[in-house]
């Protein structure tokens, strides 16, 4: 792993939203770069298993970019960084725990007020200016979807679809009146062998008007699911974008991206 960049930032709060989500709330300085709505992700650095002690210890002392030893003590996971007040000087990371759990997952429970991990610079894509916007995902896209419906002018018009493991699951938030929400739920069905997303979705483009700078298309989720939905996107270039954020498969040897 290669890294030029590592921001430290402390827990100050844990905030369990549902069953399987929750919230850390991490604070630290220099997060303006993190408000803008072009780059909504971050890498987020956690220590590797039986890493944690030292890994407190470099974060505490970092200044400027990371040494060889203490990146290779930690590991990187995506995530979104679901709200942001560089003013006051922290951001929010909401967590999907899942079984088993992984390096993310599991640094999210275990977190204590006074933890440090670190992030990288903002990076990923957010949804561009449109007038209407079609935006759908599992959980893991749930911050994403949120965040952007929350920025998104109360004119704006469109359609939102979550599919999420259970009604306990479902986390509202706010949107404009004109762009109604669409709950799904797996009720035990495997992630990665759900088509509800993709019916309602192919729906939705069936009713929308053509490609046209006026529509935005924002799709991700499960790997298999967001693979299903691409081709409908083909047409829709390049005011779409479908990204897969995790793979419904056994953890991998190497637990690291
Ligand atoms: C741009 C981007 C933004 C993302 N934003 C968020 C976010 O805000 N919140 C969030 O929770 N995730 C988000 N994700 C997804 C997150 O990066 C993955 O879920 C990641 O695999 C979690 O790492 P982990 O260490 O917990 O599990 P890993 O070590 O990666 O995986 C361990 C096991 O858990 C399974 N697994 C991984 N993720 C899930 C899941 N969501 N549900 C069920 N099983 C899973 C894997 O298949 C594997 O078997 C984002 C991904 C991308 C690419």
């Amino acid at each position: 792993m290669s890294v030029d960049k590592m921001l430290p930032l402390r827990v100050v709060a844990s905030t369990r939203l549902t069953p399987h989500m929750l919230r850390l709330r991490l604070a630290g300085h220099g997060l303006a770069p993190y408000e803008d709505m072009r780059e909504l992700h971050v890498r987020l650095y956690v220590p590797r298993l039986g890493h944690h002690a030292a890994v407190q210890r470099a974060l505490r002392e970092l200044e400027g970019p990371p040494d060889a030893a203490l990146v290779a003590r930690m590991t990187a996971r995506y995530y979104t960084v679901r709200r942001v007040d560089a003013r006051a000087g922290w951001l929010d990371i909401d967590f999907v725990l899942h079984e088993p759990a992984g390096p993310g997952s599991a640094f999210a429970l275990q977190a204590r007020p006074g933890d440090l991990c670190a992030i990288s610079a903002p990076c990923g894509r957010g949804a561009r200016a449109a007038q209407r916007y079609l935006l759908a995902g599992d959980e893991s896209a749930l911050p994403a979807i949120a965040r952007i419906a929350e920025s998104l002018p109360a004119r704006a018009l469109g359609t939102i679809v979550v599919e999420v493991a259970s009604a306990d699951e479902r986390i509202d938030f706010e949107r404009p009146a004109g762009m109604p929400l669409h709950w799904l739920h797996r009720d035990g069905e495997p992630a990665c062998a759900s088509t509800r997303i993709e019916a309602l979705v192919r729906a939705e483009l069936a009713r929308l008007p053509p490609p046209d700078p006026a529509l935005f298309v924002w799709l991700a989720g499960e790997w298999t699911v967001a693979a299903s939905l691409r081709p409908l996107l083909a047409a829709y270039k390049p005011h779409s974008l479908c990204v897969a954020y995790w793979r419904d498969e056994p953890p991998r040897e190497d637990n690291d991206t």
